[in-house]
This record gives C-alpha cells, structure tokens and sequence, in this order.
C-alpha cells in the first residue's frame, strides 16, 4: 500500500473520529438532543394515598387516571380525553407529588422536566429540546409529561425589557404547535405547575392545550391534620402528641411545610435521645420552620385573618339573604389561587338566563365583603382584598346596561363594548357620544351603589349573624353550607370532620404546649 492511501485512511478515520466527538459531546451538531437530565423518568412511586388536603384536585384528576389506564374504552366512545391538565398553587402544595401520583396511579412512565431547562442563551435549542421531548413521550405512550414551573417557558410573549425574550417564544412556540400536534388519544398527557398563572401566555390555555386547570390550595385545618397523619407514620409519636392540635396551629402552612415539621420534630427528638417525639418537639420544630416562613412573608398574621374572616363572612350573610340567590355551598378562608378566600354557591339547576333580579342579588353579595369589613373594622382599615368582588360588580353592572336592556335610562339599546372586525375589535361603546358615555357610567354606578346598600342593610340588621360566621370561620376555616347555618345559628357545625375541637379533652399544662391552641377564641357578642 502506498504512503499516499494509507494518509488518506488516517484522515478519513479522524474525521470519523472527530465527528463522533462532537456528537457524544452534545457539540455542534447535537446541540438540540436533550440532555439525559432533560427529561428523567422518574422512579419514585407515589399514590393518591400520599397525597391529603387536596380532594378536589384529586377528584378531577381521577379522570386522567382512568384514561391512562385504558384508553382503549376511552377512544372506542370517540370521546376525546384532556391532552394536558395545568396544575395551579402556590409553593409546596404538593403540585409536583399530584403529578407523580397519577403516574403511580396509572402505572405508566412519569417523565420530568422543568421550565427553566428549557431556557437556554442558545437561540433555538429550547425548541429543539420540546420536539425531541415529545418524540421520546411518544414512543413511550402512554405515559406521563411533567413540565414544572412552566411559566419558565409559558410567560406572555411579547412582554418585558426590550420587548420579550426571542429563545423562550420560540421554545414556547414549539409547545404549543407539539401539543397540538399529537392526537388527542396518543396516551400522551402532558402535566404542568405553576405557581404564576397570571403571566401565562393565553394560547397555553386553549383548548386542546392545558385546558384543564386544577387548583392546588394550601390545605385547610382538616387538610393538614390529614397531612401530618401520612408524614407520621414513618415517625414514633408520644402519647402526648394529638395532630389535630397541631393542624390548628398552623393555619397558613403548605404540605410541604408540614412534612418539614413533622420531620424537624423528629430529629429534634433524636438529638436529645428521646424514644418518642413529643409535642414540645413539635413547639420547637414550629418556631424554627415560623422564623423561615416570616422570612419569606408567607405566612398570614393575625389582622389578615381576621379582614379574611370577617370579609367572606359578609359574602355569605348577604348572599343568603338576597332574593333568588343561589344557596350557599362552603366557605373558606384558605387562600386559593390569588383569591384570600371563598365562598361558593351552587345553583341548584342549570340556568339559561339570569334575571335582574339574581343580577342585582350577585352584585349586593360581592359588595358584601367590602362592606363588612367597612362596618367591623372602619372605613379607613379595609384592605385590597375587594379588588376582583369590585371588578365583578362593574362588568355585571356595565352588562346589564350596555348588553342586556336593563336599564330604563338608557333602554334596550346594544352598547356593548366589544366587537369583533375583521382587522381586530372594534371600540363600539368609544363611538357612542360623550353624553351617552356619560349616561352609561351613572348608570353603572347607580345600580353598583344600589348593590352596596343592599349588601350594608342586610348585614347591618344581621350583625350578630356576621359576627358568628366570622368567627365560626376563623376557628374552622372550612365550613360547608349547612354548617355555615349551623354556625350563624350559634349551633356547633354537623359535619364529621368539625369533631368537637380536641382542646377539651386533652388540657395542656406546659406553656409550650398551650400556644399550639389556636390564637383565636370564639367571642360571643
Ligand atoms: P409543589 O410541587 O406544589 O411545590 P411538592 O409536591 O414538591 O410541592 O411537595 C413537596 C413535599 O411536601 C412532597 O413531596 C410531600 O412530602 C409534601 N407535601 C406537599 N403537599 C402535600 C400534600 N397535599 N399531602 C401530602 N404531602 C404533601
Ligand atoms: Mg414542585
Ligand atoms: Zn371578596
């Protein structure tokens, strides 16, 4: 073999050679393979069973549960099954452990990823990475995607300093045209958490894309005590510890900020060699996880409860004595999403159209939050939480106005604002004239105002009624209807959960253990 050939195989084997480099290395011409920490099946099994606190999240996401599990009966019916579920709440609910849970539930693969993975300087390796993602998902259907803290990639595009970043838009872009891409029935279903849905792009929430959303609260009383159940029973309680005492005093706390508790008692415990963890292990494990929660402002003081309180209390006091107003289904002062607090009413059958009247009784109850806390704690002391109640009350009241002829003054005329032109949305209610706005704006501000009297006679004849809910609400923080009746009633609440409070029962002596109780004692007035 000449000398000249024989350089010439050396070459071509470098060039083999170095190629291959660059490829194993994720160099140049890999750049776009997800890395192998990209996406990670995750092993970890977790079930339903692990999870407390969260019972309506867990009833909508049995759905997806039973699709994975046979999706054949799903698809045979033509039904199409949600390709992506968005789980919204704040941090340590326990979004990530829901996610796997369906997963343990299912017995399918869980592939996890998170936003921020997704967001590189590299322009165009987000995007690659989210194809390369589905491609794998899809070869292991049915089975699980799990991106967390979406809002990483999912933020609105075209917003922030310089008009928007280019690689997230085009990653964002790359998920929405996958997720609109796969087949309803592929198996693929693809899970998300954020803690921010406010900054989502909207096109993540259309349908066929995350358009089931599922709320993820922090845990009420009963949620908790359900919580420091499962966490303790990996741990050797004293005879001195009752849970239920110790979900009372920690309103505001997350799951994840229980399961810390229950450990940092435990270790506590150990260090002084103690056989059992003991309830003044608890104190201290409590104080310790406080003083981090201070830090991180998250926890609610005293004032902020009782505003809470005393706001949904008003809520459901004048909802419940407005005419055909839908009966009152549970109260709460467990933040939920950005709201503070809620109360729920459930009509009590489907409506086609709603009345004047049931109009008028809506906006009367919305007004009711803010007027309770004006008539408790002054005017000059109401806090922002009015802030959605005042937004409601305006579109209803501008609706009635300007869509649905509710108003004599300006008749049954369509001024409504909105409407859709070829070349976008056209301002109609800006073409009326000057006087006929003006006209609009008193009239959405006499029946709004007509609303806020409604809602202050009501509650100031039944003050006492206010006073009971409120405080029923700060020593239940749940309560469902027909307890909230109970309660206004001055009856103890029904339901099995609201067991006589175990205070009674169990005294506690030592100092440490009686600032477990709850701060806050029922006043009778
Ligand atoms: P998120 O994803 O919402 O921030 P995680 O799922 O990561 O919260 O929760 C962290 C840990 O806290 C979980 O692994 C679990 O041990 C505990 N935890 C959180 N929420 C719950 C809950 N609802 N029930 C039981 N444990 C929980
Ligand atoms: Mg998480
Ligand atoms: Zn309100």
């Amino acid at each position: 073999m000449s000398g000249f050939l024989l350089s010439l195989l050396i070459i071509a084997a470098l060039i083999y050679w170095q190629r291959r480099q660059m490829q194993g290395s994720g160099g140049l011409f890999g750049f776009g393979k997800s890395k192998a920490t990209l996406m990670t099946q995750d092993h970890m099994r977790a079930t339903f069973d692990d999870v407390a606190g969260v019972d309506e999240a867990k009833e909508e996401l049995e759905e997806i549960v039973d699709f994975l599990r046979r999706p054949e009966v799903f698809s045979r019916l033509g039904g199409k099954i949600p390709k992506g579920a968005l789980l919204i709440g704040p941090p340590g609910t326990g979004k990530t452990l829901l996610a796997r849970a369906i997963a343990g539930e299912a017995d399918v693969p869980f592939f996890r990823t998170s936003g921020s993975e997704f967001v590189e300087m590299l322009v165009g390796v987000g995007a690659s990475r989210v194809r390369d993602m589905f491609d794998q998902a899809k070869k292991n259907a049915p089975c699980i995607v799990f991106i967390d803290e979406i809002d990483a990639v999912g933020r609105s595009r075209g917003v922030g300093i310089g008009g928007g970043n280019d690689e997230r838009e085009q990653t964002l872009n790359q998920l929405l045209v996958e997720m609109d891409g796969f087949e309803a029935n592929e198996g693929v279903v693809v899970l998300a958490a954020t803690n921010r849905p406010d900054v989502l792009d909207k096109a993540l929430l259309r349908p066929g894309r995350f358009d089931r959303q599922v709320v993820v609260p922090h845990p009420d009383l009963r949620g908790r005590e359900k919580i420091l159940q499962i966490h303790a029973r990996k741990v050797r309680l004293g005879r001195d510890v009752d849970l239920s005492i110790i979900a009372r005093g920690t309103p505001g706390f997350s799951g994840a900020d229980l399961a810390n508790l229950v450990n940092e008692a435990a270790l506590l415990a150990a260090r002084v060699r103690r056989e059992f963890v003991q309830i003044q292990d608890f104190e201290s494990a409590k104080d310790k996880i406080l003083m981090g929660l201070e830090r991180r402002s998250q926890v609610m003081t005293h004032e902020d409860r009782m505003r809470i309180a005393y706001h949904e209390a008003g809520h459901a006091i004048v909802g419940m004595n407005s005419p055909q107003h839908d009966p009152i289904h549970k109260v709460t002062i467990i933040p939920r999403g950005r709201a503070l607090g809620l109360v729920m009413s459930l009509p009590e059958r489907d409506q086609l159209t709603m009345t004047a009247v049931q109009f008028r009784s809506k906006i009367a109850m919305a007004m009711g939050g803010r007027v309770a806390e004006e008539l408790v704690f002054g005017k000059e002391n109401v806090g922002s939480g009015a802030q959605s109640d005042i937004q409601q009350v305006t579109k209803i009241a501008r609706a009635m106005v300007t869509k649905y002829g509710m108003s004599e003054r300006l008749g049954t005329i369509d001024y409504s604002t909105e409407q859709d032109t070829f070349l976008g949305s056209m301002n109609r209610e800006t073409q009326a004239s000057p006087e006929t706005r003006m006209l609009i704006d008193n009239e959405v501000r006499r029946i709004v105002d007509e609303g806020y009297q409604q809602a202050k006679e009501i509650l100031n004849e039944r003050r006492q009624e206010l006073e009971r809910l409120a405080q029923g609400l700060l020593e239940y923080e749940t309560l469902s209807g027909e307890d909230v009746r109970k309660v206004i009633a001055d009856e103890k609440p029904v339901s099995p959960e609201h067991t006589e409070p175990k205070v009674v029962r169990h005294p506690r002596t030592t100092k440490a253990g009686t600032s477990m109780l709850p701060k806050v004692r029922r006043q009778q007035s």
